[in-house]
């Protein structure tokens, strides 16, 4: 018997049913945040009672009958439209971030989520308003697809806050939000710049993946593009690339379009890990949170320490909007050490066993690399006075990181 008669045999309902919802057994009160990672995104009754979505490896959707597909009658038409694992992550990241956001899009990494923010917001002869502390792929990507469109980038001080008034233009189409800043970590006042950016109707775009809609509720702040890396914590492994966009019920329309129409998608067996991830989240968070500010007070009593870029930490310039809109912090923060060779602070990097040397972040284990943003900054000037270094806490015991850490000062001073 073909498959297509198999097919047609069974009656149509039964076949949307299987597939048509993953919320089927909903919370009786509002839950917080920790909850819904456990409960978003699933329908356990609607895969024969197994707890996980299976991964759907999709790209045809047979219809039972001519009749249905001539008019359009199914759930799924084709797997780079959705198939339940790509609405299983949709729903759960949308549910993870409430009130306000009113649909999500996959992307297949977090670079991908902020060019396709962008290329949905703005079109020729706009104008659009960036930080200078910026993720830097994010800048190029505006230094060079947005001036070969026809869309003018400029750079502004993070510290701006409501300041922003001046350099909104008419013609001013979206501004785009980072905190605390990339490398630099520096903290801006988003709701004050969306309050301004609002009155001009610009667009407020948020690279969210800092602190995850767990410590910072984008919605709440103003924000109507909410993009996160999920290559960071919500995988968590290091093992998948994946990034989202969130959006309000105003920007959704022209994000969906904009990402169906360049047909992106995700891989069934990246985005079933990041809905793994997910579940985990809320407690990998709290761990990465609260070693990562006890190593950061650590190194800021170091005598080789000039200074500890950390928001949660009370020295850090940016810690009262910190303390008034962030509920908690990540893993992720610099130092710059006090005046060094570079022989030196490579000593003290190379001496490290549990600090990986590498890129990306938001992982099980604990990295650490140079930088250096003086070439780059545009409407800012970085001189830290010594070289710089971005750590990544890990969910290992701190005491073994801060041991490997006294190593490698021991291993500086000896280079010196
Ligand atoms: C890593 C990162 C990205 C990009 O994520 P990828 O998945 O590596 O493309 C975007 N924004 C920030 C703040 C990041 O740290």
């Amino acid at each position: 018997m073909s498959l297509r008669r198999e097919h047609a045999r069974l009656p149509f309902h039964s076949i949307i049913s299987v597939t048509s919802n993953h919320m089927a057994k909903k919370p009786k009160s509002p839950i917080k945040p920790d909850t819904r990672l456990v409960t978003a995104g699933r329908d356990p009754q609607a895969n024969h009672g197994f707890v996980n979505p299976p991964v759907y490896h999709a790209s045809t959707v047979l219809y039972p009958t001519a009749d249905d597909q001539v008019a359009h009658r199914a759930r799924y038409s084709y797997g780079r439209r959705g198939t339940p694992t790509s609405e299983a992550l949709e729903d759960a990241l949308r549910e993870l971030d409430g009130d306000g956001c009113a649909g999500v899009a996959l992307l297949p990494s977090g670079l991908a989520a902020i060019s396709a923010a962008l290329l949905s917001v703005a079109r020729a002869g706009d104008h659009v308003l960036v930080p200078d502390s910026v993720y830097r792929p994010t800048r190029n990507f505006c230094n060079g697809v947005f001036a070969r469109l026809g869309i003018e980038t400029t750079y502004y001080d993070p510290l701006i806050g409501s300041g922003i008034a001046k350099l909104l233009k008419p013609n001013t189409r979206a501004v785009f939000v980072e905190a605390p800043g990339s490398q630099s970590f520096e903290m801006q006042d988003i709701p004050a710049i969306a309050k301004v950016a609002h009155e001009k109707s610009a667009i407020v775009l948020m690279d969210n993946t800092w602190a995850t809609p767990l410590y910072f509720r984008a919605f709440e702040k103003g924000v109507d593009l909410e993009i996160q890396a999920g290559t960071k914590y919500i995988g968590g492994h290091s093992d998948i690339m994946f990034g989202c966009v969130s959006a309000n019920a105003a920007t959704l329309p022209a994000l969906k379009d904009t990402v169906y129409s360049m047909g992106i998608c995700v891989g069934p067996d990246d985005m079933y890990l990041a809905l793994r991830g997910l579940r985990t989240l809320g407690v990998r968070l709290a761990r990465h949170y609260q070693s990562g500010l006890r190593i950061a007070h650590w190194l800021a009593q170091r005598p080789e320490v000039l200074r500890v870029m950390h928001p949660a930490l009370e020295s850090d310039p940016g810690h009262a909007i910190w303390k008034r809109d962030f509920t908690g912090a990540s893993g992720l923060f610099s130092i710059v050490l006090k005046p060094a060779s570079e022989k030196a602070a490579h000593a003290f990097l190379n001496e490290l066993t549990l600090f990986g040397l590498g890129y990306s972040w938001g992982v099980f284990e604990s990295l650490a690399i140079l930088f250096d943003c003086t070439e780059y900054r545009t409407a800012t000037k970085w001189a830290p006075g010594g070289p710089s270094i971005r750590f990544h806490i890990g969910l290992e015991d701190p005491d073994d990181l801060t041991a490997d850490l006294e190593r490698g000062f021991a291993a500086l001073a000896k280079a010196e």
